[in-house]
């Protein structure tokens, strides 16, 4: 069982039934891995997070903490990350500005 975390902003987003049917699939009975959806928004930002995904896989707010250790704390190993920007999932303390972050 892999534990598969998604972006949202330009990854989920970006194709919303696509991810949703890749979801339904990783998730179903033939595969039973394990989706999350992993985001830099902070909960304050998240209702249309929550709208998009609903009750499709557990969110996490990663807000201005890395997405790998609040990923962590919520209790996720993840083992795949699927992430338009790879190169912030380790990287915290920033905050989120939208799509449009400085390079790190
Ligand atoms: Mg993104």
């Amino acid at each position: 069982m892999l534990t598969i975390a998604i972006d949202f902003d330009d990854t989920f987003s970006a194709d919303p039934d696509l991810w949703r049917e890749f979801v339904s699939i990783a998730t179903g009975r033939r595969f039973g891995h394990k989706c999350i959806l992993v985001t830099n928004r902070t909960e304050d930002m998240g209702n249309d997070v929550r709208a998009e995904v609903g009750d499709l896989m557990p969110i996490v707010f990663a807000g201005v903490f890395s997405k790998r250790s609040m990923a962590a704390r919520a209790g996720y190993a993840v083992d795949i990350w699927i992430d338009d920007t790879p190169e912030w999932i380790d990287v915290g303390g920033l905050g989120y500005i939208g799509g449009d972050r400085p390079s790190p």
